[in-house]
């Protein structure tokens, strides 16, 4: 059992600025694999910009502009179909804001090889789809976002400001980068700033180097297909023929003699 503050029904959402928290910002829908051995669940899960929020830690432009330019992308690419979390390649810019709306939304992570760092991108993403190939990029389009703040952003990451100035200025740039976002972004549509084109000609996408590479286990057996006589009661197969009676279920049996035992089934 939580406690009672860990199981709130109505989320305190506070890091949410109210004119940020409204209907119709771009929303994500996403797929992933059952468990951790498990296949492909296609029922879809909807990613919003709060919830992108709590995963970054903050609302800012760069996150935005990062929901904007995926958008913009995913239109594109996938249309109405949700991102396969288990199967995408992503390319982004290392930055904090572009890399947690590039990891948490196609699945890809650094640790598997699967999230590449290409700052040449700038406000951009590369996507290819592992089992196909096929491969997009989205960049913003220059000039959309104020060279006066970027060069502020550059700036105010330097050392050379006295700390009491810093103070003063660090107010005055939050307000200019919401300004733009309420003036500039959110009454735009993704695809009017956000250039998405098709990676043609490519065999594979061409992708910088990986930090650091495992395998990713939780995605091996994302397309072994819907089990015909086994089910789970956890997480029912709803697709499937049965259920199985249980007590007599020989995959049951076979599952309780371990990985090496003998096969009640016959069928190994
Ligand atoms: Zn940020």
């Amino acid at each position: 059992m939580t406690t009672e503050g860990a199981t709130s029904t109505e989320r305190d959402r506070w890091y949410v600025p109210a004119w940020l928290d409204v209907p119709g910002l771009p929303a994500f829908e996403v797929i992933d694999t059952r468990s951790a051995q498990g296949r492909l669940d296609r029922r879809p899960k909807t990613v919003t910009v709060a919830d992108l929020v709590l995963f970054h830690g903050h609302a800012c432009d760069g996150l935005l502009r990062g929901v904007w330019a995926m958008r913009a992308l995913a239109d594109v690419a996938f249309g109405t179909a949700p991102f396969d979390r288990s199967d995408l390649m992503v390319v982004s810019k290392n930055s904090p804001c572009l890399g947690d709306v590039a990891a948490y939304l196609t699945g890809g992570r650094a640790r598997f090889g699967t999230h590449r760092l290409d700052d040449s991108l700038g406000v951009g993403f590369q996507i290819e789809v592992l089992s196909t190939g096929a491969a997009w990029e989205v960049r913003e389009e220059p000039g959309f976002f104020p060279a006066h703040i970027a060069a502020w952003e550059a700036a105010l990451l330097a050392d050379d400001l006295d700390a009491a100035d810093k103070a003063e200025l660090l107010a005055v740039h939050e307000a200019a980068q919401w300004d733009w976002v309420r003036e500039a972004l959110l009454p735009s549509a993704p695809a009017e700033y956000y250039r998405v084109a098709r990676l043609d000609g490519l065999d594979r996408l061409e992708l910088p180097p990986a930090l650091l590479q495992a395998r990713r286990t939780d995605t091996v057996n994302r397309g072994v297909g819907v089990p015909v006589e086994a089910m789970s009661p956890y997480d029912p197969d709803l697709d499937a023929p049965g259920p199985h009676p249980r007590v007599t279920d020989p995959w049951v049996e076979r599952y309780a003699a371990g990985p090496t035992g003998a096969d009640p089934t016959g069928r190994a």
